[in-house]
This record gives structure tokens, C-alpha cells and sequence, in this order.
């Protein structure tokens, strides 16, 4: 394909904003998908995508498109729209030239937004503006087309305004892209460099890449060679999404398309790496590729501990499919046997969470999560403490914690409640501006693990659900952290050992304490549950000593309520957890660490 006829663009927009749907009308008007083929959000293939209506992996479909008597060939890169995939927005983003900057009518711009759009900008693309929904009675297009392009610079004429639901002015916004966005430009005679936006594991096919030729040209049954780890492999089918897979006799300068090369596995296909010709191997990499870095980490444990080997298949298999995936064997005293797994970040956790118990139809228990912390040791050794029970006890000299810059949008009347939150979170207010006269952008910086647990619920709440949030990785510092652990009868309780800051270490055991109390039953001994930092008790609650004679209240008689009652007794005991002398049912633990 004469890479003149060809536009590359994504669509860029906060979540719910209605990506997805324009995506669809976009399939229909130009035919690749027909009328009765048509389901909503045709591209969120996964079906966890489709119960939550988001859009996690992304894809590429190639759409024609005819104006003023010409043929152009569109592809359309559906980029994921949560924080915690931001590198794979990143590296969809460099696969264009463009970007459709798509904005709800009735609710403005958001945190997502302008981040979206500044990685975009980053990518040097250009933006075309659109608000969507203008079909909603609430929608506010000319207030908000002032908005947008006051932040991008230009004139609230040139916003184009849609409504992927009725497909109202879809047709003039596929004419835009075409007029405006530059055709690809590369060298056809260099040697190929491609660069990966995507990679998905198919139970069928294997690993199904996707690529954005930069130069030169891949061709079917050629060696190639991905340039981050030389590992080289025969190119078995190439080509082109539209949207059903369809091969082609090779991919030149600006397509964008698939390739399949009989690997298994994702890591060998990684998002971000450049894939050359074995045989005529570029001499640079298109650059920008980087590892997947799990953010916070959390113990996994089937709630039934005859499932662990069910667990690590299933672990194994997700791992196919999501290079972010990390994890290794833990052993817990209260929840026995499972894993310690990385992920991105909350969503990541929940729902990979989600798709083992539905997928592999497990019952899982997670731990508290952690972020990851750098401990220096006064002998100067450093340790990546990603699990509170590896935390050292004593003889610490510093201790490191991850930090974030996060951008808030709101209405300006949420201002003191949101600047109320970040302080009690140990944010650092980085700046503040009006993007309009009603919607302020708050920057502060704030450490991770104050972001990841609850943030996003109670600033939802405090503002009613106006505030949008959106946060990157912004390095480390030095911090007053604790580990605080948890004690029965003086035995440490692994799976509540939590990492804290110190102003918190009071409140967390307190809380966990009186939790435990009302959670564990009587023994026939008093029990002290006690919070500690090392051997400094900080809280204490106690359990009081009964004697647990279930027959006593059968004034001897009859044989076979006794009997059952024997039964009954022996059933729970099954379930009992020993830490010391004292019996734990494990529905204590797990209560314990679900309810909150
Ligand atoms: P995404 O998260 O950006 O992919 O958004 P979706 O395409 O999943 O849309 C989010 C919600 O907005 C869905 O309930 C859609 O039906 C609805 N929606 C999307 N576009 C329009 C539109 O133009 N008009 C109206 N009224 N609703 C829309
Ligand atoms: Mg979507």
C-alpha cells in the first residue's frame, strides 16, 4: 500500500467518555463490520472488557474510506483507557500520527483526558478535537468546545462535534482525519523496523503480535528478529485486521497490521520492542521499550487449600497473556499455601483477580496490598521489600517508598476538600490551575501507597463523583515507615503484618486488634491480641478463656443430638488454622482481611 493513502490515528478519551462506542460507528459507515455483525463495543474482545465496558488490550482495525474520489485506508489503534495500562496507551500512541481527542458533551474535560492528550502531544501527534454525546439533553457543546480549545490552542469552531450512539457527524469526523492527519512517512529501501503496540495470546494461533512498520517491509516466511532480546523466529502469517484477521503477502512503510510466529508466550513478543529482519537487521532500535514494572503486590490463596495446584496453572496460563504478570510461591501460616503476585496497579490486581476465579473457577483470598519499598541496611545493603513479612527487623538505616505525580480535575467548589485529602495522604502540592471558570486542575505529589488502597473512593465521595483522578510514577523517597505486626498469644500472624507510615501504625493496629477480637472465638485459655512494632506493643485487645463443653448443655438423653453435636464440632475443626496453641478458623482470617 502506497503509504499516501494511509492515516494511522487512535482515539484518545477519558473512561466511559464514549471511545468504544465511536469505534463501532466507525465500523459500520465504512463497512468492515456489517449491520448484523455489529455488537456493542465490537472491539473489547475479552469478556471481562465486556462485563465492565472497558477496554483493557488494545487493537488495530483497518478501515476504507473514500473522499473527493479517492481510496484512503484508515487504521484505528483502540488504545486501553485506565491508568494502570498507561505504557501500553504510550506505545499505541507512538503507532500513529494522530489522535481523535474525544470528550463527553455533558461532563468536559477530565484527569484521563489531559493525560491522554499530553502523551499524545509527547508522541508528537496531531489532535483532532471532538465532543461526543451531543445527542444528551445535559450535553453543553459550545461551553465545552470553548473548554478544549482553550487547552489545546485553537479555535471552538474547529471542534467537531459527534454522537457515536446515532452517528451524527461521524462521517465528517472520518473526512478530518483523512484531510488532516499526515500520511506516514519512512524509508521503504532501509532494512525493517516495526514496532510492537500490542501482543495477545489465542488459544488457537499462539501469539498474535501487533506491529506498526516504521521502514522497510516484513514479508511471510522470512526470519525475523526482536531487536530487545536477538531471539529470532520465522514469520509464519502476516497481515492486516479489518477487523477479522486476513493475510497479506507483506506489510511496507505505515501499515499497521499482525504477525504470527508459533511463540506462546507474550514475553517473547513484548510491547514497546522493535522487530527487524534476521537477515538485513536494522541497526538501531526504534527505542522506548520498557519492562512492565509491577506497582503494588498482594498475596493470592485458594480459599480451599487443595486448589494451590489449580492456582499455579491458572497463573501460568493469565501469564501467557499479560506480560505485567508476576508472581512466586508464599507460604502463609494463617492461609497455607500461594502465591506473592506484582501488578500494575489496583484495577490490574482486581481484575486479574476476577478472571482466575471465573476463568479457572477458584476461590481466592488476596492479602492487604503493598507497594514495593527499598530498605538500606546499616551495613549499607539494600533490599526490595515487596511482602511486609520480609521486612528486617531492626538494624534499618533508611527506607524508600515509590512516589506518584497526580493530576485532579474538579469543579472549583471541590477545592478544599481535595487539598484536605492529599495532605492527609502526605501530598505535596505541586501547582493549580483554571481550565476554566468552574474547573480547577490540582497536581499534587504523593506517595503510592497512599493513592493505591481507598484514594480514588473517598475523593469520588467527597466530591460527589466529579473529581477525576490520574497518576504516573514520579520516583521515590526517604519515608518514616514501620512494620506493625499482629500477635496471638504472643505468635506473629504473617497475612496482617502491614508496611506503614508512622503516624498510621496506631490506627492500623488498633484496628486490626479489635477486628481480630470480635473475629476469633474463645479458647479455652485467655488469648492477647496484641499490635507491635518490633517488641513495642501498640495496641492490645484480649479474648476471654471459656470452657467449650458442647455436650454439658445436654443433660445427658438424647444420644443422637449428641452425636451430631460431636460432628458438627469435628467439621469446623477441619478448617482451623493453629498459630501457637490458639485454634483459628480460617473464616476469621479471611473475614479479617476482606472487610474493610
Ligand atoms: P469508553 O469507556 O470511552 O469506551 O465508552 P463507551 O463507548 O463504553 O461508552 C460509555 C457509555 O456512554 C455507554 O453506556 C455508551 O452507551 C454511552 N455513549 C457512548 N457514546 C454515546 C453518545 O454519543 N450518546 C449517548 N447518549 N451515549 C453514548
Ligand atoms: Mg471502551
Amino acid at each position: 500500500t502506497d503509504p499516501a493513502i494511509i492515516r494511522n490515528f487512535c482515539i484518545i478519551a477519558h473512561i466511559d467518555h464514549g471511545k468504544s462506542t465511536l469505534a463501532d460507528r466507525m465500523l459500520q459507515l465504512t463497512g468492515v463490520v456489517q449491520p448484523r455483525d455489529m455488537k456493542a463495543q465490537y472491539l473489547d474482545r475479552m469478556d471481562i472488557e465486556r462485563e465492565r465496558g472497558i477496554t483493557i488490550k488494545s487493537q488495530a482495525v483497518r478501515m476504507p474510506w473514500e473522499l473527493d474520489g479517492a481510496s484512503y485506508a484508515l487504521n484505528m489503534i483502540d488504545t486501553p483507557g485506565h491508568v494502570d495500562f498507561t505504557y501500553e496507551v504510550s506505545r499505541s500512541l507512538a503507532a500513529c500520527e494522530g489522535a481523535v481527542l474525544l470528550v463527553d458533551a455533558a461532563q468536559g474535560i477530565e484527569a484521563q483526558t489531559l493525560a491522554n492528550l499530553y502523551l499524545a502531544m509527547e508522541n508528537d501527534l496531531t489532535i483532532i478535537p471532538v465532543l461526543n454525546k451531543i445527542d444528551l439533553p445535559a450535553a453543553q457543546p459550545e461551553k465545552y468546545a470553548a473548554e478544549l480549545a482553550n487547552l489545546i490552542g485553537g479555535d471552538p469552531e474547529d471542534v467537531l462535534k459527534v454522537s457515536g450512539k446515532t452517528g451524527v457527524g461521524v462521517e465528517a469526523l472520518l473526512d478530518k482525519i483523512v484531510r488532516d492527519l499526515p500520511a506516514p512517512v519512512g524509508d521503504p529501501e532501509a532494512p525493517a523496523r516495526a514496532m510492537i503496540f500490542d501482543s495477545v495470546y489465542d488459544t488457537y494461533r499462539g501469539v498474535v503480535t501487533y506491529v506498526r512498520v516504521v521502514d522497510g517491509k516484513l514479508s511471510p516466511r522470512e526470519r525475523i528478529q526482536m531487536m530487545s532480546t536477538r531471539a529470532s523466529h520465522e514469520l509464519l502469517e502476516i497481515g492486516v485486521s479489518s477487523p477479522e484477521p486476513t493475510p497479506s503477502n507483506g506489510l511496507g512503510v505505515g501499515e499497521v497490521g499482525y504477525l504470527i510466529t508459533g511463540v506462546k508466550d507474550v514475553r517473547q513478543s513484548k510491547v514497546g520492542d522493535t522487530v527487524t529482519n534476521l537477515l538485513k537487521p536494522a541497526a538501531e532500535s526504534l527505542g522506548g521499550y520498557a519492562d512492565p514494572k509491577p506497582m503494588v503486590f498482594s498475596g493470592l490463596y485458594p480459599i480451599d487449600g487443595t486448589d494451590y495446584p489449580v492456582l499455579r496453572d491458572a497463573l501460568d496460563k493469565l501469564k501467557l497473556n499479560d506480560a505485567a504478570l508476576v508472581y512466586e510461591p508464599e507460604t502463609s501460616a494463617a492461609l497455607g499455601f500461594g502465591f506473592r503476585v506484582g501488578f500494575l496497579g489496583l484495577l490490574h490486581l482486581e481484575i486479574t483477580r476476577e478472571r482466575l476465579e471465573a476463568e479457572f473457577n477458584l476461590d481466592l483470598i488476596s492479602t492487604a496490598p503493598n507497594v514495593v519499598y527499598e530498605v538500606t541496611l546499616e551495613d549499607k545493603k539494600v533490599l526490595t521489600v515487596t511482602n511486609p513479612s520480609e521486612y528486617p527487623d531492626g538494624k534499618v538505616s533508611e527506607v524508600r517508598e515509590p512516589m506518584v505525580s497526580a493530576t485532579i480535575l474538579a469543579p472549583n467548589e471541590f477545592v478544599g476538600t481535595i487539598m484536605e485529602l492529599c495532605q492527609s495522604r502526605r501530598g505535596d502540592m505541586k501547582g493549580m490551575d483554571y481550565l476554566s471558570e468552574d474547573r480547577v486542575e490540582l497536581r499534587y505529589r504523593l506517595p503510592l501507597a497512599e493513592i493505591v488502597f481507598d484514594f480514588f473512593d473517598n475523593l469520588k465521595s467527597r466530591t460527589r463523583g466529579y473529581a477525576s483522578l490520574d497518576w504516573k510514577a514520579d520516583g521515590d523517597q526517604v519515608a518514616d515507615l514501620v512494620k506493625v505486626d499482629i500477635l496471638l498469644q504472643g505468635e506473629q500472624v504473617d497475612a496482617f503484618s502491614a508496611i506503614t507510615h508512622r503516624d498510621k501504625a496506631y490506627s492500623y493496629g488498633v484496628m486490626m486488634t479489635s477486628k481480630l477480637r470480635e473475629l476469633i472465638p474463645r479458647q479455652q485459655f485467655e488469648v492477647p491480641i496484641q499490635a507491635a512494632i518490633g517488641s513495642r506493643i501498640i495496641a492490645r485487645e484480649n479474648i476471654r478463656a471459656i470452657r467449650k463443653d458442647v455436650l454439658a448443655k445436654c443433660y445427658g438423653g438424647d444420644i443422637s443430638r449428641k452425636r451430631k453435636l460431636l460432628e458438627k464440632q469435628k467439621e469446623g475443626k477441619k478448617r482451623m488454622k493453629m498459630v501457637g496453641r490458639v485454634e483459628v478458623p480460617q473464616e476469621a482470617f479471611i473475614a479479617a482481611l476482606s472487610s474493610d
